[in-house]
């Protein structure tokens, strides 16, 4: 499900708390798309963010994969 891009819902993104994060890096990947970074796939708490169950979310790892659709 695609997660609307606002302030609210950017908010609440806990990226940059994940072990897969690499610094400096955009996080909200889910409403904004994968990262341009190449980054290794340490570990995904996108489970732990708000706009996981708001928006009914279910895959994760949406810096590498791409946005959620
Ligand atoms: S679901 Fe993941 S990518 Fe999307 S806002 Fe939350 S932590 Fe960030
Ligand atoms: S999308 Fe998931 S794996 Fe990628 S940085 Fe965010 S929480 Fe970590």
């Amino acid at each position: 499900m695609p997660v609307p891009n606002s302030q609210e819902n950017m908010s609440r993104c806990v990226c940059g708390s994940c072990p897969s994060y690499l610094e400096g890096d955009s996080g909200f990947f889910c409403s904004l798309g994968k990262s341009q970074k190449s980054l290794e796939k340490k570990g995904c708490i996108c489970n732990t963010c708000g706009n996981w169950e708001e928006v009914g979310l279910s895959a994760g790892y949406y810096c590498a994969e791409g946005r959620a659709e």
